[in-house]
């Protein structure tokens, strides 16, 4: 799906308005950046969602209403954040018989032993498109 498309979450007059600094921890080496997180809202109705990193080149979210109201946007492909976090629960407890926690499964992936249905929702989680989109 071309970003262009769909419009922006950030504020358009003033995106830094609300912002917070983080100090933001890589799982993977451990080290720990200062970035600052922008809020992000609902593209139709206006209502505040989350904050993302300032780096994020875009993003595009509709809250739960405004989804169940007009429905998905052709050729995309949507998940409600508590619906995605409420499998990936599922599948820990299924693989593991428990929560693991970040550190656990920053781990596993170092080593490429997360388990199949857990590195589907690793490729399906907008929070890896996110960090991908840091890196460009
Ligand atoms: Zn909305």
């Amino acid at each position: 799906m071309s970003d262009s498309i769909l419009p922006s979450s950030r504020l358009q007059s003033n995106p830094t308005f609300d912002s917070r600094m983080v100090d933001w921890e890589d799982l993977a080496t451990g080290r720990v950046v200062r970035i600052e997180m922008l809020k992000v809202y609902c593209a139709n109705c206006g209502k505040p969602w989350a904050y993302v990193p300032s780096t994020q080149v875009f993003e595009f979210y509709l809250c739960r209403g405004c989804f169940e109201k007009y429905g998905g946007i052709v050729g995309t492909y949507a998940m409600p954040d508590d619906d995605f976090a409420r499998k990936v629960a599922a599948e820990m407890d299924a693989a593991f018989g428990r929560q693991l926690t970040a550190q656990e499964l920053a781990h596993l992936m170092e080593r490429g032993e997360l388990p199949k249905a857990l590195g589907i929702l690793d490729r399906e989680s907008p929070y890896r498109a996110a960090a991908r989109s840091e890196d460009l």
